[in-house]
């Protein structure tokens, strides 16, 4: 894979769309940007101002003074810093997670955060995971996938994943969060989370994580490995 490619792969909380994308892109030595974090990092900005993080004219006058940089590690792992601070582990908390979704919402915060989603597919072949890549930040990416799952399944998943971390959270709670944040995703005017014309229905509903990983890798083999060796084929190379 000579060429810059994208893959954009959208779909809602908690659907696996970052675990996936990032082993994805270690295995076909892509860079992976998970763009949540940079609106989580916006969201807890706004908490620390203490400000409506509904309201549009408080969150916009607070993005002058904001300094997002997203890094990467040697590792290889993205790292948000926030005026130089990092905040990657910060921005993981439950109440950032729906600070992240109330200031997404907002058309100046999307606005703000676009440049640098795009500048990152400009320099790097990139799986980039989201709500509206494949719709507006990369609307001619190689690859578009839509990865799916039902709200139940999802918070089951995000219970065993806290349980696992020893944090024993209610279901019910989680799947009110879940169904509070697909609400306003969806319905948001600007950007609402959607699956693009062009893209592939990934539903991991009934799927294991490695069925789920062995699928994807399967569209990501067919999309652009196959299609490469033809070219070779084709041109002697
Ligand atoms: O993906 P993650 O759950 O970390 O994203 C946090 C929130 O950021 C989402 O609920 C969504 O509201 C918002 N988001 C977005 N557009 C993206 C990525 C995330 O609006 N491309």
């Amino acid at each position: 894979m000579n060429d810059r490619v994208s893959i954009a792969i959208d779909g809602p909380s908690g659907a696996g769309k970052s675990t996936l994308a990032r082993r994805c892109a270690a295995a076909f030595g892509f860079l992976y940007a998970d763009t949540g974090a940079i609106y989580r990092t916006v969201g807890l900005a706004a908490i620390r101002a203490g400000i409506d993080r509904r309201s549009g004219a408080a969150v916009e006058a607070l993005l002058p003074d904001l300094k997002i940089e997203m890094k990467y590690n040697e590792e290889g792992e993205q790292r948000m810093l926030l005026n130089g601070e990092d905040v990657s582990d910060m921005i993981r908390m439950p109440e950032v997670s729906l600070a992240a979704s109330d200031v997404s919402a907002l058309p100046a915060v999307r606005t703000f955060l676009m440049e640098m989603q795009r500048s990152l597919a400009r320099n790097h072949s990139v799986i980039m995971d989201g709500r509206d890549i494949g719709t507006v930040v990369l609307p001619d990416a190689d690859l578009k996938v839509f990865l799916t799952a039902s709200a139940e399944e999802r918070a089951r998943r995000r219970v065993s994943q806290l349980l696992d971390k020893g944090i024993c959270e209610d279901y019910v709670k989680v799947l009110a969060e879940i169904r509070y944040r697909d609400e306003q995703d969806m319905n948001r005017e600007t950007a609402p989370l959607k699956q693009a014309d062009d893209a592939v229905l990934l539903d991991t509903t009934s799927l294991s994580f490695e069925e789920s990983f062995a699928a994807l890798s399967q569209l990501i083999l067919e999309r652009f490995c196959i299609r490469q060796a033809e070219k070779e084929i084709k041109t002697g190379r």
